[in-house]
């Protein structure tokens, strides 16, 4: 049994990070990869846990390693997903969920044209300066550089297979659990989990 690999990208500040963690608390099939970066660590955050932060040379050694799935710089900072990590997880029977920016998520595409990808919107652009302006862990210009950062990540939804739009919490996060749970009710899912039960009516 194999899960299913998910993609998962939206711009900074439209709720994503919470979104996947409430969404990985709710439902014990779904694991979110962590991703390594060379960016500083945000107050609140713990290596290994947000992230496994790593200096550029070694980051540059694993990518000659041929460690990651896939890396881009993203905000002159390098993010990449570690390969055996995910293959490891899906081989489990886990849902991995990445939360990549596009370019990964092109990059990942064509090594895993299976993959599920989730783009997840903000409401308004009013909204998401709020929200990047409520985080309070960055200065006003790199908030402003993350803005035009936003519409250029935007500008690439309709690469992926599903929308959803952060108005309500509680109503995005329903919408995007019903997107993993009609996921594992596909042909192919269900055939795998209820081989047995499917020979037995077939009476093979
Ligand atoms: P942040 O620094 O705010 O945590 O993340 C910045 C951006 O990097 C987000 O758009 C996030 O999706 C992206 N990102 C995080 N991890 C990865 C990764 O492993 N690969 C790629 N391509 N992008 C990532």
């Amino acid at each position: 049994m194999s899960g299913t690999l998910y993609i998962v990208s939206a711009p900074s500040g439209a709720g994503k990070t919470s979104l996947v963690s409430k969404l990985i608390e709710q439902d014990s099939h779904i694991i979110v990869s962590i991703s390594t970066t060379t960016r500083e660590k945000r107050q609140g955050e713990h290596d290994g846990v947000n992230y496994h932060f790593s200096s550029i040379e070694e980051f540059k050694q694993k990518i000659e390693h041929g460690d990651f799935l896939e890396y881009a710089e993203v905000f002159g900072n390098y993010y990449g997903t570690s390969k055996s990590a995910v293959e490891s997880e899906l081989k489990a029977g886990k849902d991995v969920i990445l939360e990549i920016d596009w370019q990964g998520a092109q990059q990942v595409r064509k090594l895993m044209p299976e993959a599920t990808s989730i783009f997840i919107l903000p409401p308004s652009l009013e909204e998401l300066n709020r929200r990047l302006n409520n985080r309070g862990t960055d200065s006003e210009e790199i908030i402003a550089g993350r803005m035009n950062e936003a519409v250029s990540e935007m500008s690439h939804y309709h690469e992926y297979d599903y929308i959803v739009i952060n108005y309500h919490f509680e109503k995005a996060l329903e919408e995007l659990h019903s997107i993993f749970k009609a996921g594992r009710l596909r042909q192919n899912a269900q055939a795998q989990t209820h081989k047995n039960l499917i020979s037995g009516l077939l009476g093979e």
